[in-house]
C-alpha cells in the first residue's frame, strides 16, 4: 500500500511560515495542502475553503462528535482549530505529499496517530524574540498584553523546537533561502 508523508509546519506567529507554505504551494502543485476547520472569523482577504472552512462553535463541536478531525485543538482566544481526518488518510493512502500548518498541540496529537516515518514536522524560527517583536509590529498595533503573551508563546515554542525533525531559521531579507531549505527538506 503506498504511504505518503504529511509535513507539518509549525513556528511562532510572525516566524513566516504563511510566506514558506505559499512558496511550497507553488514548488509543489502536485502536493495536498488539506483544509482545516477554525471557529475563529475569517480576517479581511481571506474566503472560505482556501485554508479553512470557518465554521461556528456548534459546527465545530459535531464534527468532534462525528470524529472527522484528526486532531483538534484550542489556540488562540479561545478559538477552535481542527485537521479533517479523512482528506489526510486518503491523501496518504494515495501515496502524496500532504502540507499542513497547526500548532505544537497538533503536532502532538498527530504523531500520536501516524507512524513517526509518516510525519515530519519543521518548525520555522525567527532569530530572537527582538526580531520577531519587531516583525509583528510592523505587520499591525497590537496591545501591549497580547505582544507579552505572544512572548511567553514564544519561549514555549522555542522549547517545543528540540523536538521537531527540522528548524528552519527564517533570516530578514532571507526569503529566498529559508523557502527553498523547506522544498529541500520535503525533497
Ligand atoms: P491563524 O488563525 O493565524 O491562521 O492560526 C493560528 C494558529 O492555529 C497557528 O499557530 C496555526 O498553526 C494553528 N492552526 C491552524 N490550523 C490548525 C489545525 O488544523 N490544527 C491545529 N492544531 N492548529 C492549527
Amino acid at each position: 500500500m503506498p504511504q505518503g508523508k504529511l509535513f507539518l509546519i509549525l513556528g511562532p506567529s510572525g516566524s513566516g511560515k504563511g510566506t514558506v507554505i505559499n512558496y511550497l504551494r507553488k514548488k509543489f502543485p502536485q502536493a495536498v495542502f488539506p483544509l482545516s476547520c477554525t471557529t475563529r472569523p475569517p480576517r479581511p482577504g481571506e474566503s472560505d475553503g482556501e485554508v479553512y472552512h470557518f465554521l461556528t462553535k456548534d459546527e465545530f463541536q459535531k464534527k468532534i462528535n462525528t470524529g472527522e478531525f484528526l486532531e483538534w485543538a484550542v489556540v488562540h482566544h479561545d478559538n477552535f482549530y481542527g485537521t479533517l481526518k479523512q482528506p489526510i488518510l486518503d491523501a496518504l493512502a494515495a501515496g502524496k505529499i500532504v502540507i499542513r500548518e497547526v500548532d505544537m498541540q497538533g503536532v502532538e496529537s498527530i504523531r500520536k496517530i501516524l507512524p513517526s516515518g509518516q510525519v515530519i514536522a519543521i518548525f520555522i524560527t525567527a532569530p530572537s524574540w527582538e526580531n520577531l517583536k519587531h516583525r509583528i509590529l510592523g505587520r499591525s498595533k497590537i496591545p501591549q498584553e497580547e505582544l507579552e503573551q505572544r512572548e511567553k508563546s514564544f519561549e514555549r515554542e522555542m522549547e517545543f523546537s528540540k523536538k521537531c525533525d527540522f528548524v528552519v531559521m527564517s533570516e530578514e531579507g532571507k526569503i529566498q533561502e529559508y523557502c527553498e531549505k523547506v522544498s529541500e527538506i520535503i525533497h
